[in-house]
């Protein structure tokens, strides 16, 4: 089974949808409580760095599932599925969330919830 990782994906920081969050605090609620492996936030994973980071995260396969919170999740879906590709990695084992427009405790429930899913 691989590594368990979750981005936090922020329209560059400027986006008023994640001005009523801490970023940095949910990134570590959901360290703290040790509910994946790895957890990082990035700035905008829609653009073309973004497809690189991505990639060489994903390339290797070490990560089993990767979590993204941020936008709606059929719009990350369609925005990563070519960096998934370059990395091998199956879209399937995506799993988006969106948190736009929440505050820290609301975003911090919503990612609880989308793990959670998975360990039911
Ligand atoms: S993937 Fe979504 S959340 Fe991330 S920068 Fe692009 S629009 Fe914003």
């Amino acid at each position: 089974m691989g590594k368990k990782g979750l981005l936090l994906c922020v329209c560059q920081g400027t986006c008023p949808s994640f001005q009523n969050m801490n970023i940095f605090e949910v990134g570590n609620a959901i360290r703290r409580e040790k509910l994946v492996d790895y957890a990082a936030v990035h700035p905008q994973l829609c653009a073309e760095d973004g497809d690189e980071f991505l990639s060489s995260l994903l390339d290797g396969g070490s990560t089993g599932t990767l979590y993204v919170a941020g936008c709606a999740p059929n719009m990350m879906r369609k925005m990563y599925r070519d960096a998934f590709d370059a990395a091998g990695f199956d879209a399937a084992n995506f799993r988006g969330v969106e948190i736009r427009d929440m505050n820290t405790e609301q975003a911090i429930t919503a990612i609880k919830d989308l793990i959670a899913q998975d360990n039911a």
